[in-house]
């Protein structure tokens, strides 16, 4: 899962990012409200964390230039404390869900945690395929219910295919959302990251769908 954060006070967005990493999301930062536009427009995020007093472009103009461009992940706002008027015109410009400053950084990323996985489809913060349950609170893997030792990478490809349960995902999707903007990105890399994890799963959960990528399902 790979998320924005938009702000444009260094520290802040230092510690957001530290958070968030930490939570077992890759994460890429922007600074004004042209990078973040650039950014939505053209990385495919799970969601977007964007403060809305922004040097270049404020956070409304980027967001509803998103939305008007048919950018649909999720936004959280960031907004000043009372800023009841900011929360409202933050919402109608198509924010999902609104955090004031000051926050606790559990707080942002439970909401982060809830908006993904309504974006999935999914109402619970537990998600079952099959023998396996994806705890997002704890970024862990159950089977059966014993914890999965997974490395960082194995886990954010694992949590993927576990919120697009059913699903094909390509390759390319898959690599865009585990790895950061900045990264040196391998394609070759995510065979092995799936070869290793079918090796810890039960036989046959992950199917590879030829020329199209992979899909997690639960065993027949
Ligand atoms: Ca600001």
């Amino acid at each position: 899962m790979r998320i924005l954060i938009v702000e444009d006070e260094p520290t802040l967005r230092a510690q957001v990012a530290e958070g968030v990493r930490a939570a077992g999301y890759v994460a890429d930062e922007a600074g004004n409200g042209l990078d973040a536009l650039h950014l939505g427009d053209t990385e495919p995020y799970d969601a977007v964390v964007l403060d809305l007093g922004l040097p270049q472009m404020d956070g409304i103009s980027v967001l509803r230039k998103w939305r008007a461009g048919g950018r649909v992940m999720p936004v959280l706002i960031l907004t000043a404390r009372d800023g009841w008027h900011e929360k409202v015109a933050g919402i109608d410009a198509g924010a999902d869900d609104y955090l004031s400053k000051p926050f606790h950084m559990e707080e942002l990323l439970a909401r982060l945690r809830a908006l993904i996985r309504r974006a999935g489809g999914h109402a619970s913060a537990e998600l079952v395929c099959g023998p396996l349950t994806l705890d997002t609170r704890h970024n862990r893997v159950l089977v059966a219910g014993q914890t999965l030792t997974l490395t960082s990478h194995e886990y954010r490809v694992l949590a993927y295919l576990m919120h697009h349960g059913n699903e094909v995902v390509s390759r390319s999707a898959l690599i865009e959302h585990i790895y950061a903007q900045d990264f040196d990105r391998d394609s070759n890399t995510v065979e092995v990251f799936i070869a290793r994890l079918r090796k810890k799963l039960p036989a046959n959960m992950i199917e590879t769908v030829r020329g199209l990528g992979y899909r997690l399902s639960a065993p027949a």
